[in-house]
């Protein structure tokens, strides 16, 4: 096992300072940062061999198409799919579940048709489902979670109707940590023959991601979260479920032949991606999934576990401190309010100490909701942070508590 001083090495970011302090970054739910590996994959692409991709005969193209493809080869071995057919390549999981919502949804959910969806969801998997019940007279009905930000297991078994068609659920929530339980949602939503669609944004980067383990139909997430790049993402899904959906958006790469007559769409998973991608950030994806890889996925939630275990421990005895969401399963998430001070006072009191955070209702304004809180102070964690970065966090929250008191 490499040494963490070795790891953090690896990342020119964590040596710059913020208002005069080493910058402790906390804010990895939001964006992850990203090792020197990933960084040089898009020079290297760019001064090397940079072309389009799949239609080339020169070698600058099928290098290219090489390296892009291998990416798609990563993801596979990465998420366990069983074929790379299955592995459709977007700019995110906002695209991803846009996708699902666009082809799936509207082409094989009725009038009357329920949808449901947890009261944990990030916005990204909330919007497109609410818009297609809109446009097709779809029912939403949301499953209700726990005090302690859990899917509320007996409320959702009492929710799956024959009328239910799809469920919609995340991995991890973004906003408390809370790791759900899908294996078990995917087998009780097959049970009334419904699709299970998982937003995995927060736990492809954190856990090793079995999807045929875990039996879900679709599977989402993006780059950006697991020390790749923006603007790039995945779509996993059956392909027997895939190999009956029209196209998402229309365009080259996506068809086989046009002619004014007729035109003749490509396979899988091109039928769904539309245009030139974003060539560079999908080599960059192949390379931070080498990177994750060669750390190791159980190890890095080891790693993230103990930090997610002192982090708790420290920042709960802080009098007028609560911290929201305390399911046993977690990711390394500590959402926290404290009495009388606004997160966003919060938040800029720590920026002053050089501490990232994320304040706000974390794109998931039902949970905010459901705690009858309008935001929180989220500290979240990846495997190059350190227990000293978490001393600090606590420091600068009894300073802040001080200071407003
Ligand atoms: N779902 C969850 C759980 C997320 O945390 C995020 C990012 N905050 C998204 C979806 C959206 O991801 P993106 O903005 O990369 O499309």
């Amino acid at each position: 096992m490499r040494d963490l001083t070795s790891i953090r090495n690896d990342f020119p970011i964590l040596q710059r300072k913020v208002n005069g302090h080493a910058l402790a970054y906390l804010d990895n739910a939001a964006s992850s940062q990203m090792p020197a590996q990933v960084i040089r994959a898009y020079s290297d692409y760019h001064e090397r061999y940079h072309a389009n991709v799949h239609r080339g005969v020169h070698t600058l193209s099928q290098e290219a198409t090489e390296a892009y493809e291998g990416a798609r080869d990563r993801v596979r071995a990465f998420i366990n799919a069983s074929n790379r057919k299955e592995v459709i390549l977007t700019t995110g999981t906002t695209d991803s579940l846009n996708l699902v919502a666009a082809s799936y949804g509207d082409t094989f959910l009725q009038k009357g048709d329920v949808i449901l969806i947890s009261n944990l969801e990030h916005h990204a998997n909330i919007v497109p489902w609410m818009q297609l019940a809109a446009k097709k007279g779809l029912e939403v009905k949301v499953i209700p979670i726990t005090e302690s930000g859990e899917i509320d297991r007996e409320a959702y078994v009492s929710l799956l109707s024959p009328k239910v068609k799809l469920v919609a659920v995340n991995h991890v929530s973004n906003a408390l940590g809370t790791v759900n339980p899908v294996k078990w949602m995917a087998e009780e939503a097959h049970s009334i023959g419904a699709v299970i669609v998982v937003d995995g944004a927060q736990a492809v980067p954190h856990m090793t991601v079995d999807v045929q383990d875990l039996d879900c139909d679709f599977y989402a997430f993006s780059g950006h979260k697991m020390c790749g790049p923006t603007g790039f993402g995945v779509l996993y899904g059956k392909e027997s479920l895939l190999s009956t959906m029209p196209p998402y958006r229309t365009g080259g790469d996506m068809i086989l032949s046009v002619s004014f007559d007729k035109i003749l769409f490509n396979t899988l998973p091109y039928v769904f991606e539309a245009g030139t991608p974003p060539i560079a950030a999908g080599i960059q994806l192949g390379a931070a999934i080498d990177y994750l890889t060669s750390i190791g996925m159980d190890t890095i939630a080891k790693m993230e576990h103990d930090l997610l275990v002192y982090a708790t421990e420290r920042l709960s005895v802080i009098e007028g401190l609560r911290i929201v969401g305390t399911a046993p399963e977690k990711a390394a998430v500590v959402s926290f309010v404290l009495d009388g001070i606004h997160p966003h006072d919060v938040g800029t009191m720590l920026d002053e100490d050089g501490i990232a955070v994320r304040t706000g209702h974390h794109c998931a304004q039902p949970v905010m909701e459901r705690y009858g809180i309008p935001a929180t102070t989220r500290a979240s964690f990846a495997f190059y942070n350190t227990t000293e970065e978490i001393d600090r966090l606590v420091a600068s929250v009894h300073k802040t508590i001080e200071l407003f008191r």
